[in-house]
């Protein structure tokens, strides 16, 4: 186990043992060994090998000997028997927001409630408004976290998916009777979360193809099971739905149910006005036999060929959304959107100077492997405390390591140096303008107090992008997609606010956050914002987030040209020094 696995595993430890109504010491312990590891900055591998655990500051001997064996063995008995004594739908309402360990048990032992379906009937009847320590509010954000829960319960991260739907497009493209196959759908359309996948195979021969699909490894019930259609579950929760047409009919399939409902819609109404329909079978002559194709149809063999037929320019997937595609590619004017291999660098990322898991030198050589020329560093500020933020003094000697490393010629990329600062309550920043002033670059978030009214959050985050040291501001709107609502601001008012003071808003790539949101880039871009793709990463594997955050730039409609992070080193320079 890493030390990240390791830290949440203290932390379950803890809430297990408030569940349990332990001793406060012994709670206190696991809670404060695991904001130890948080905090230091030393290799932790290494700290390991030495045995040298229970010499880290806030962990005694025993929890060190706990630390030890998850990460040697990934995994401890005394940890998985706690959990076990503990019933699951206690644990299961811990996903609940704003219920920990000690509300927990206080509703169980209090009210009987030992699962989200009695939480949800006691906040109903009353019983919980009447509790100590509770009242209307908190019954009405514990009835919302239960919506949420549910809804969030049935769709999908796209991120998640990708290795298993890889793996699904490999083996059907094994099968010998399968001509083209692909997938379809939200997934294709690279949407941020997905509730099904849709998959489309052109073939003569479905049978073998059907059989092969309804008994993959995994799959936990068949719901259908036709010679043309099949949709299966799998143990993961996914449903995935296998449709299999002629071979010749493929693309049109392919169209169709990549959708979205909006575009087809949109192009069905293009193809009437040309004297045609269309539908997942192909392109007819209107009103006359769906068995023959329409004078041309049969050519269209690619979707290109197929907004061709309609006097269209191609159309990605990720611009089928009914936000005008349909419009500009009859113009030929729609975007050259961003590639994943037009990203230059990155700027959003932490190291163990704050809460990442790997050093400022690691992570260069990963953005060396991934062909890059920057990388920025924006480690967490002081006032960001549970992730070990950096406070003045600490800024200054990362300002110095990185001027020492980027004159060591040890690597050939440029090293930029920033912070991610916290925006406080009032919207000022945490750390001293003389501090914010030396850096290359201040990506500002906002990480407390979300509870703020929309008024208060929207004048927070404008005070915040109206400080001159501000160059970026860092995931806009707190979302945590299927854990944690937005909070709520008013983002054409921060659009604004950011064009108006030069200021970038980031795509933060991490899978769970993926904001700005897509559906607010298109038009954010056109009145001139800029955006800077930032994965957040916390680890070297997080550097590949840049992926999903260029999805999402794709999604927004966005060029490299509106892209901070497109630009060469030379120009970033530039750019910084004109900024100011
Ligand atoms: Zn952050
Ligand atoms: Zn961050």
């Amino acid at each position: 186990m890493n030390k990240v696995e390791i830290i949440k595993v203290l932390k379950n430890i803890a809430v297990f043992l408030e569940i349990k109504g332990e001793n406060s010491f012994k709670i206190r312990a696991y809670k404060s060994g695991a904001r130890a590891l948080e905090r230091i900055d030393e290799d932790f591998d290494e700290i390991v090998k030495h045995n040298t655990v229970d010499k880290i500051d806030g962990i005694g001997k025993a929890l060190a000997e706990k630390i030890t064996t998850l990460y040697r063995e990934g995994d401890l008995p005394f940890y998985n028997l706690l959990k076990a004594s503990i019933s699951p739908g206690l644990i299961e309402c811990l996903s609940i927001p704003g219920l920990g360990g000690k509300k927990v048990k206080q509703l169980h032992e209090s009210l009987g409630i030992d699962s989200i379906d009695s939480l949800k009937k006691a906040c109903l009847s009353g019983a919980i408004a009447e509790l100590n320590g509770f009242g209307s509010k908190s019954t009405e954000k514990i009835l919302s976290g239960i919506v949420n829960l549910d809804a969030y319960s049935k769709r999908h991260l796209w991120w998640s998916m990708q290795g298993f739907v890889d793996e699904i497009i490999y083996g059907l493209n094994k099968l010998s009777s399968v001509d083209k196959a692909s997938v379809a759908g939200s997934y294709r359309r690279r949407l941020e979360t997905i509730g099904d996948l849709d998959f489309i195979v052109g073939s003569e021969d479905p049978k073998p193809i059907m059989e092969w699909f309804v008994n993959l490894e995994g799959v936990k019930e068949i719901t259908a099971h036709g010679s043309t259609k099949s949709s299966v579950r799998f143990k993961n929760g996914i449903q995935v739905d296998l449709r299999i047409v002629p071979a010749d009919r493929f693309v049109f399939a392919l169209h169709h149910f990549t959708g979205s409902k909006e575009h087809n819609v949109l192009l069905r109404q293009r193809a009437l006005s040309m004297g045609y329909s269309l539908s997942e079978w192909g392109i007819f002559t209107k009103d006359e036999s769906t068995d023959f194709l329409a004078e041309g149809a049969e050519a269209v063999e690619t979707e290109a060929d197929l907004f061709k037929f309609f006097k269209l320019s191609m159309i990605e997937p990720e611009l089928r959304e009914g936000f005008g595609e349909i419009s500009l590619a009859q113009k030929g004017v729609l975007p050259k959107l961003i590639e994943p291999c037009q990203i230059k660098g990155v700027f959003h990322n932490h190291t163990t100077l704050s809460d990442g898991t790997d050093t400022l030198e690691a992570m260069v050589g990963k953005a060396e492997l991934l062909g890059w020329e920057y990388i920025g560093f924006a480690d967490h500020s002081k006032a960001s405390f549970q992730a070990n933020g950096l406070d003045e003094s600490s800024v200054l000697s990362m300002i110095d390591k990185i001027n020492i490393f980027n004159d060591s010629g040890v690597s050939n990329l440029t090293v930029f140096s920033g912070i991610e600062c916290d925006i406080l309550k009032n919207g000022t920043l945490d750390l001293d303008t003389s501090i914010l002033e030396q850096l290359d670059y201040v990506v500002a978030s906002v990480h407390s107090s979300f509870s703020q009214s929309e008024e208060e959050m929207t004048e927070r985050i404008i005070r915040a992008i109206e400080d001159p040291n501000v160059t970026m501001l860092g995931h806009p709107t707190g979302r945590l997609l299927l854990k944690r609502e937005p909070y709520k601001v008013d983002m054409n008012k921060i659009i604004d606010a950011a064009i108006a003071n030069k200021v970038v808003i980031e795509i933060n790539a991490n899978p769970h956050r993926l904001d700005m949101d897509w559906r607010l880039w298109k038009q954010a871009i056109e009145d001139g914002l800029m955006c800077s793709i930032n994965p957040d990463a916390h680890s070297i594997n997080d550097l590949e987030y840049f992926r999903a955050g260029v999805n999402i730039a794709r999604k927004g409609w966005i060029e490299k040209e509106s892209v901070l992070n497109a630009k060469t080193t030379e120009d970033i320079m530039s750019w910084f020094k004109e900024r100011v």
